[in-house]
């Protein structure tokens, strides 16, 4: 079922300036956090009590007097879009904080794995890596408390990334894309041990994303947030650009 209009946090965090969403339904304060990947201090800090600098950007209260007149949050689960350090690095502070279920995609249980070695060759150290309480399967919508998300497969920039729809009534839907699409670009496919591939990533966007309402704002793991009709018409990789170009994966 579709919401009405979310209330959205992005917090950019870690050295490598990685988006991760805080997502809430105003009406209930249910809570679904998106690749929670660093700064979980800040993170937690302001979800629990709107203390310490808060998020990068929102579109809900911004500060404790608003929010007290709304139903407090209630963290009820975290979802990643895939198992880059940058984005699931972090998760053991939020599993100790909120202690909910952690929902990955499979084929990115393998890649998890490797994320305190990938991290190290930034010269960065994390906790031990999470493991997923639970698989995020494509084609399906999850009912996160009264979030619903419906998640698409979008493999290319790794073998399990996924993007994640909410439906919102009456107002432009978002989807949150992790590294499968930027604001005109596209995610890495040469990461170590991820099973990237353009074409892969060229099909998964054409397939599930390019099909999504013009006006779904696009949520990017880095960079500018975009919306889905401005990268189709604009987008040098895989939009209409390309296609005239003649490149592969059309
Ligand atoms: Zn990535």
């Amino acid at each position: 079922m579709a919401m009405g209009e979310p209330w959205i946090d992005h917090f950019v965090v870690g050295p490598l300036q990685m988006r991760c969403s805080v997502l809430t339904d105003p009406a209930t304060g249910d809570t679904v956090i998106i690749d929670g990947g660093d700064e979980t201090g800040r993170i937690i800090d302001w979800i629990d009590g709107f203390e310490g600098p808060g998020p990068d950007w929102t579109s809900g209260p911004k500060n404790k007097a608003t929010a007290d007149s709304m139903p407090k949050r209630k963290v009820v689960a975290l979802v990643n879009t895939h198992a880059h350090f940058d984005h699931s690095g972090f998760i053991p502070d939020l599993k100790a904080r909120y202690g909910v279920d952690w929902y990955l995609h499979p084929d990115d249980f393998y890649l998890q794995t490797l994320v305190q070695a990938s991290a190290r060759k930034y010269g960065l150290r994390l906790p031990e890596p999470a493991v997923a309480d639970q698989e995020l399967l494509p084609d399906r919508t999850y009912e996160f408390g009264s979030i619903n998300l419906e998640v698409f497969h979008t493999p290319g920039h790794s073998l399990g990334s996924c993007s994640l729809l909410l439906r919102v009534e009456n107002g432009a839907d978002h989807v949150f894309v992790g590294d499968v699409l930027f604001a005109g670009s596209v995610g890495r496919t040469d990461i170590p041990n991820s099973g990237g591939d353009f074409e892969m990533l060229a099909r998964s966007i054409h397939t599930h994303l390019w099909p999504l309402e013009d006006s779904t704002v696009v949520h990017t793991g880095h960079g500018p947030i975009t919306t889905i009709g401005y990268e189709k018409r604009t987008n040098p990789f895989v939009g209409e650009p390309a296609r005239r170009g003649g490149m592969v994966g059309f």
